[in-house]
């Protein structure tokens, strides 16, 4: 059993605190590595560092800082397959959605790549007689991140690249689950010529969360996990002063029209159902077909794919969805299937049956596609958040119908509409209070340049991530205004001013 480390102050450091926590393989249903938890000690030297860093950091000019980040940038590109693997083997997910996941967190890197334009500030002239104002956005000081276990690459690329470049310091908690990504990623940054204390990690559970939560040090949190989570840090850090963005959990619908291209609509929602098992964020877990006939035509399409989906390894190459991320997480899926049956749901398509030839796997976590149909709002499968490959089909008659539905859910985080009808489609995308929307698009996760996040019960606070909201949050503004008594006079100079 290897025990893997933290990252402080630019070097890997062990855990002190006695406490550890194995890294569970899905893959083959075993632990080959274990975290260390940290102590609130632990994070405090974290926290430490990382305010050292802070002043000089912050007044590094916003071009050198992009610079390393651009050559961070080079190095995933070069090795997005290591880390795509290293992923994997934590998370279960196939080789190839790992790699997507890491080039879509690279992107949020190439966004921060071009600070130096978006960091520039507002200038006015003559705001008074001889009086001018200009502001100016600066970095917060230290701020942290706080993911889950879904993305261990991808989401916290979401926050500190943009963190980073903007003049902040950044210490990481990622998800005990899935530790080994973040600790690769701060040596490849150390690797790009981050100064030591910039960017750290921090293993750890709860205690470590408690300890970023109430450090005073710390001036923003940025959290993404469950919806009890995030309310919990959005509230804790708020009264403790913080700046906090907590995403939280979802539940996607998929409004599907009569008009829809039914064969495109079910080759879409294969891929946002039953990709990474399930087990994303931007999932669609709930159909809705508009009218019997569609639900019935719909169902019709899909089940043969479902049963012919290739559930296997990571380093299988034809799998098309991989294990669920631990034996309880299974457990917990499973138990939902259960409970959708027994409130009287049809299971259509039964995962809780897979068998396939696992050779050197039958121990992994394994569980085939399912589709439930005729499920009602009063159902658990409705209303929770499952998580796994489990499409729910609720039949309705009408758009509105439709829409009330999607309305009546408390997760807000994104949701599509399949229809050849732009009428439809223009007053779905106007007046569905969701915060990301597909039309004919199933998982709607906006560019690094946009930016990502839900609305009600997936979101507590005011800034999405990445983009201009990324900006915004990790940023405030200062806006000064000036008068000279006289003008200065310098000598002339003949050579081209560089940054040196
Ligand atoms: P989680 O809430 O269990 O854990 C997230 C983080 O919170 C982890 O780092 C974990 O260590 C920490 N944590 C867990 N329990 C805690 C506690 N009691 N006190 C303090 N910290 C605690 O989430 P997960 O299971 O890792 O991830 C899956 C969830 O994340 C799903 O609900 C999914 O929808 C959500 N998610 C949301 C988005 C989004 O953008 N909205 C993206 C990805 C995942």
């Amino acid at each position: 059993m290897t025990e893997l480390t933290h990252y402080i102050d630019g070097a890997h450091v062990q855990g002190a605190s006695g406490r550890t926590q194995p890294v569970f393989n899905p893959a083959i249903g075993a632990s080959e590595r274990s975290v260390p938890l940290a102590s609130t000690q632990e994070v405090n030297t974290a926290i430490a560092a990382a305010k050292a860093a802070f002043p000089a950091w912050s007044k590094t000019p916003v071009l050198r800082r992009a610079r390393i980040l651009d050559k961070f940038k080079n190095i995933l590109w070069d090795r997005a397959d290591e880390l795509a693997a290293i992923l994997a083997s934590e998370h279960g997910k196939t080789h190839d959605d790992a790699v997507g996941e890491v080039t879509r967190g690279l992107e949020v890197v190439e966004f921060a790549v071009g600070a130096p334009n978006f960091m520039k500030g507002e200038f006015s002239e003559n705001v008074g007689s001889v009086v001018d104002s200009h502001n100016i956005r600066q970095a917060l000081g230290v701020c942290a991140g706080i993911t889950p276990f879904n993305f261990p690459a991808m989401v916290p690329m979401w926050m500190f690249p943009v963190a980073l470049v903007t003049g902040n310091t950044f210490v990481l908690k990622p998800s005990e689950r899935v530790p080994s990504a973040s600790l690769k990623v701060a040596e490849w940054l150390t690797e790009a010529g981050l100064p030591a204390g910039v960017f750290n990690v921090v293993n750890g559970d709860k205690e470590a969360v408690d300890a970023l939560l109430h450090s005073p040090d710390v001036k923003a949190v940025s959290f993404v996990g469950s919806t009890p989570i995030a309310k919990y840090i959005h509230q804790t850090g708020t009264a403790n002063g913080k700046r906090v963005q907590a995403l939280g959990g979802a539940k996607n619908h998929a409004i599907i029209m009569p008009d829809a291209d039914l064969e495109m609509t079910a080759n879409a929602l294969m891929g946002a159902a039953y990709g990474s098992a399930g087990e994303r964020c931007m999932a669609i877990s709930v159909a809705v077909p508009v009218t019997d006939a569609v639900a019935d035509a719909l169902i019709d399409i899909m089940v043969p794919k479902i049963n012919a989906l290739k559930i296997g390894p990571t380093t299988d190459k034809t799998s098309d969805m991989g294990p669920l991320v631990t034996e309880q997480h299974l457990a917990k899926v499973r138990g939902y299937i259960d409970a959708g049956e027994a409130e009287g749901a049809k299971v259509v398509v039964d995962g809780r049956d897979f068998s396939q030839d696992m050779q050197g796997y039958e121990d992994g976590c394994f569980l085939g596609g399912t589709l439930l149909d005729n499920v009602t709002e009063d159902m658990t499968v409705w209303k929770e958040e499952i998580f796994g490959p489990v499409l729910s089909v609720v039949r309705k008659s009408s758009y509105q119908e439709a829409l009330d539905l999607v309305h009546s859910h408390d997760y807000a985080n994104g949701t599509a509409i399949f229809t050849r009808d732009g009428d439809t489609a223009r007053s779905f995308s106007q007046d569905v209070e969701v915060g990301m929307i597909g039309i004919n698009v199933p998982i709607p996760v906006p560019m690094a340049y946009h930016s990502f996040g839900g609305w009600k019960s997936s979101i507590f606070g005011e800034h999405h991530m990445h983009g201009m909201e990324g900006v915004r949050f990790y940023t405030r503004i200062k806006t000064t205004t000036t008068r000279w008594p006289s003008g200065q006079r310098t000598d002339p100079e003949f050579t081209m001013p560089t940054l040196g």
